[in-house]
């Protein structure tokens, strides 16, 4: 079984849901001086050297940054009753020089609030991704830091109705949002994706190149799953699609929230039924099998670079190769 432990899916505070609806509840918690709040934009948050998430006080957040009821989102409760808080930060990057071409580094953009120019953080603070820092959080700082970081894209992406195209205002301590004209409510997306390590008769793994990605990184296949489509169908498919390889027995291993923007990825072992590859030169420029000792080989040359730690493409990878990668 891949580790419940992935390093998204953890989460150490009470979600809270029965709050959301609250009215003003937001507002109460940042009269408290208990509260915490991270800073978040952009699939980053706020961090202190370590790094851990920076959890500052209602007061600081008011130094930094001006009164915005649009701008929070309520992340839950710790164990003694400390309510966590996001604030969405319009633009992280810091505000042109003089003499700077200001187009260039700050924008408006009409999905964010707020200024459109990140707040000057104090000495020691900086804005770190979710990606880079997901593995070495701990449990409650990759809770809140993975929720915030995946509503904050969802408002980003939704500012109008899909019925009707007007406004739509924050609610539900920023778990909506309503449509100013026909008052329909929308909630935040998740769209689900398969990841799978595919193994072979021979105990061989499949990984692929895509494109895209940076010179020697490989990882195992995915992609999303398309509509009315099973889980099961969508390993399969995807697995010919991009490589030929048919596949037999697929078996759930896992899964974790991966909020770039929106996908949540649900792992699997597949067991392929054939072995010959070709790619479809789109997706993935290249796919091969790979024993362990190929692939312990591989990493310890540089050929292959693994996927990120935080990923549970490593996860699935370093089940089937029985420990870690490196
Ligand atoms: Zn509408």
């Amino acid at each position: 079984m891949v580790p419940d432990d992935l390093p998204l899916s953890r989460a150490g505070v009470d979600r809270a849901a029965l709050l959301r609806t609250e009215e003003g509840f937001v507002r109460t918690a940042l009269a408290d001086p208990a509260t915490r709040v991270l800073l978040v934009c952009d699939a980053a948050v706020v961090t202190t050297p370590g790094p851990t998430v920076a959890l500052l006080a209602p007061a600081d957040v008011a130094r930094l940054l001006p009164a915005d009821d649009e701008s929070w989102l309520l992340l839950g409760r710790g164990d003694d009753g400390e309510v966590y808080l996001a604030r969405r930060v319009a633009d992280r990057r810091p505000a042109p020089a003089v003499g700077e071409a200001s187009d260039v580094l700050v924008h408006t953009s009409p999905t964010r609030t707020g200024p459109a120019v990140a707040p000057a953080l104090p000495d020691g603070l900086t804005w770190t991704g979710l990606r880079d820092i997901g593995a070495d959080m701990s449990a409650q700082e990759a809770g809140l830091a993975t929720t915030a970081v995946a509503l904050d894209a969802w408002h980003a992406r939704h500012p109008r109705c899909p019925r009707c195209g007007a406004e739509t205002r924050v609610a539900q301590s920023g778990w909506t949002r309503v449509c100013v004209v026909d008052g329909s409510e929308h909630y935040p997306r998740t769209d689900p994706a398969v990841i799978m390590a595919v193994v072979d008769a021979d105990d061989r793994i499949l990984l692929g190149h895509a494109a895209h990605w940076p010179a020697g990184r490989w990882s195992t296949l995915a992609g999303f799953v398309e509509a009315g489509e099973s889980l099961e169908h969508a390993v399969r498919r995807e697995v010919a699609e991009e490589t030929g390889v048919v596949v037999g027995d697929v078996s759930y291993r896992g899964s974790q929230p991966w909020p770039f923007p929106a996908s949540l990825m649900i792992g699997f072992r597949a067991r392929a039924e054939s072995t010959d590859v070709s790619v479809d030169g789109v997706e993935l420029t290249e796919a091969r099998w790979f024993s362990r000792g190929e692939l312990a080989d591989a990493v310890r040359t540089g050929e292959v670079i693994p996927p990120g730690r935080a990923s549970i493409a490593r996860a699935l990878v370093e089940e089937w190769f029985g420990g870690p990668l490196s």
